[in-house]
């Protein structure tokens, strides 16, 4: 076993697999209520630290290691992208990860070193590079974290809205444009393309001015 690795799992999502068994296609389910770690949010919105997530993983004895498959649910907290308001939501995000027998985790790199994954590593990004990392089992032990974390920081909505239809902030004055209703307007100061808009309509009154004074014009001769 190489020491550069560290193996040792540790939290609320740490799986004992003993059950499981190491039969190619032994399955077995597992539901749990776990806290949020740290760390699950971007930068509006995110997961409340120790808040329930709801898992549902099933795992799968293959040759290699342990298929694990899941979902988790998570309560969401942020605020909205467009008018700031403080927003509550939910997440549901599915992973799938494949968690190698380390005492086997030898055979397995001879076997793919020499062929694709060498490929792969040429053709891909830096970053998609850890997309491939691989996951380990220690004994029995199967820490769902990594790919949990990384299933539900991907699910998360960049640009949270606490409705669909959010016409956001006043571009003016900074107002929620929900709150100000439809009305709400700055004559003062003009927004560049709108004032090229109101010339526009303006030539046009002038138009219609210049005819309505001809036939002014007409019933006076
Ligand atoms: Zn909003
Ligand atoms: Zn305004």
């Amino acid at each position: 076993m190489p020491s550069t690795r560290t193996y040792a799992p540790r939290g609320a999502l740490v799986f004992d697999t003993r059950l499981l068994g190491r039969q190619a296609g032994s399955a077995l389910t597992q539901t749990r209520t776990v806290p949020a770690p740290e760390d699950l949010r971007l930068e509006l919105v995110g997961v409340p630290v120790g808040a329930d997530v709801a898992l549902d993983v099933r795992f799968e004895a293959v040759s290699e290691g342990v298929l694990a498959t899941g979902t988790a649910t998570a309560p969401l907290a942020g605020e909205c992208a467009r008018c700031l308001a403080p927003l509550t939501s939910s997440v549901t995000a599915s992973f799938q990860e494949l968690y190698l027998y380390t005492d086997k985790h030898d055979k397995y790199h001879e076997k793919h070193d020499k062929h694709e994954k060498h490929d792969r590593h040429q053709e891909h990004h830096e970053h998609e590079e850890q997309d491939d990392e691989e996951r380990y089992l220690d004994g029995d032990l199967l820490d769902l974290e990594p790919a949990f974390r990384d299933a539900v920081v991907l699910a998360l909505p960049m640009s949270p809205l606490c409705r669909e239809d959010c016409p956001g902030l006043c571009a003016e004055c900074g107002v929620p444009l929900a709150d100000a209703g439809p009305g709400h307007r700055h004559d003062a100061a003009v927004d560049p393309r709108w004032a090229a808009l109101q010339q526009l309509s303006e030539q046009g009154d002038d138009k219609h001015q210049d005819r309505r004074t001809g036939a002014i014009d007409l019933q006076e001769g």
